[in-house]
């Protein structure tokens, strides 16, 4: 991805720089060749050559990118499990993915993990979006998901004879789970994403207390992809299957959502990040109706959300790490109402919007494995910035919309909000 030439001067705003200490009102940050060279106090602040840009944020916010921190780009209005996978070709759910990227950028999402992605999309999404040749957040690519057999993805019966290849890899056994990394190794992705519980979405046979994979298979999963220096993920919402998780040597959790004093502690231990994606759940009970969910799928859903913001709370005061994001591209939950995920944090489970800032921003950019570069508005860091038209400390809401953001900068190049184009 190009970074820009020159010197761009950002001023007349408070910087919140994403390491979760105060703001500092009238800020100064000064960006030479796309990197960050210093962002502070204006009074205090290098001389700027006369022939600099300069951006107005309008007594504003100066803040990092957001990180998605679990991003499907391939859904896309999805009413029911069948849409995931069935909804539409191949081809057009590429097209639509590069759609959802642009989007995401556009609502000031600057980098974004996938949680999950039909075929090897988001693979090549990433490759586009780094050649910018496709306007999106920095991608890190997981390809499809790895479940269990008869596990909470692999709905399609066997009559249909359709089988579940785009979506996920279905295993039985270590054995297979081995096999199974290993073609995503070949795919190229970063990240392995596996169903160990299932979810409130499978009341049958899948619920939310039920498990999807064995330890044993967890752990031949993790064991190969740390040979190829992959990371591993999971959608783990039972208590057993995220202590399998963290046991098995997990990198990151997905929701996290029955957590046990044990399960706490042993991710103490690991300080290994959890993504709630709690937003979704709240749009699920609110919205789901609307589209045909059950009242046992809602019900599900009600217990999920009070277990995982209890368990966000715990974490959060115990000085775990949490990350933003979760699970857009329902239709109850669509793509581009990321920020609503900051904003039900705030109101509903009682985080600061600094602390939330902090979990979108900083720990955003560790889950990506690029914290040394991206996350914080610190000198020597690529400045994915973004600039947004009012105080997201006072209300965090004004970051769900996007008229409000001025300036969404990646290597310093202004992509997207009111200045793209102008700056
Ligand atoms: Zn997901």
């Amino acid at each position: 991805m190009q970074t820009a030439q020159g010197t761009t001067v950002i001023k007349n705003g408070q910087l919140v720089d994403g390491n979760g200490g105060p703001p500092v009102p009238d800020a100064l940050v000064i960006i030479d060749n796309g990197y960050i060279a210093y962002a502070g106090p204006h009074a205090g602040a290098p001389p700027v050559p006369p022939e600099a840009r300069l951006l107005d944020a309008r007594g504003g916010t100066i803040m990092p990118g957001l990180v998605e921190a679990h991003f499907h780009p391939t859904y896309f209005n999805v009413a029911a499990l069948e849409d995931l996978d069935i909804k539409y070709p191949v081809e057009y759910v590429t097209l639509l993915a590069s759609v959802n990227a642009k989007l995401a950028l556009e609502c000031g999402y600057t980098s974004a993990r996938s949680g999950g992605s039909l075929f090897n999309i988001d693979v090549w999404l990433k490759r586009a979006i780094e050649n910018d040749l496709v306007p999106g957040p920095r991608l890190a690519a997981s390809g499809r998901e790895i479940c269990g057999v008869g596990g909470l993805m692999d709905w399609n019966p066997d009559f249909r004879k359709i089988g579940m290849e785009g979506l996920v890899l279905l295993i039985n056994g270590p054995a297979e789970g081995i096999g199974a990394v290993r073609k995503l190794v070949k795919d190229g992705v970063e990240w392995i994403k596996t169903y160990p519980t299932g979810d409130a979405a499978a009341p049958d046979t899948n619920d939310h207390h039920t498990l999807c994979m064995t330890f044993e298979e967890m752990h031949a999963v993790v064991a190969e992809a740390h040979n190829h220096r992959l990371k591993v993920t999971g959608h783990c919402r039972a208590t057993q299957g995220i202590k399998n998780a963290l046991r098995a040597g997990y990198d990151t959790i997905e929701h996290g959502t029955f957590m046990d004093d044990e399960a706490l502690e042993l991710l103490l231990e690991r300080n290994t990040p959890v993504v709630p994606g709690l937003q979704f759940e709240y749009a699920s009970i609110v919205h789901g109706p609307e589209y045909g969910m059950s009242q046992r799928v809602v019900d599900g859903h009600k217990e999920t959300l009070e277990g995982g913001a209890e368990s966000a709370r715990r974490i959060l005061k115990a000085g775990g790490r949490l990350g933003m994001g979760g699970d857009y591209g329902f239709a109850w939950n669509p793509h581009g109402t990321y920020a609503k995920e900051l904003t039900f944090f705030v109101r509903y489970v009682g985080f600061t919007p600094l602390e939330t800032i902090t979990c979108a921003t900083r720990t955003g950019a560790e889950i990506m494995g690029r914290d040394h570069e991206l996350g914080t508005l610190e000198a020597g860091k690529l400045a994915d910035v973004l600039v947004v038209d009012g105080d997201v400390l006072r209300d965090i809401s004004v970051l769900e919309d996007r008229s409000r953001l001025l300036a969404v900068m990646q290597g310093g190049i202004v992509k997207a909000g009111r200045y793209a184009g102008a700056a």
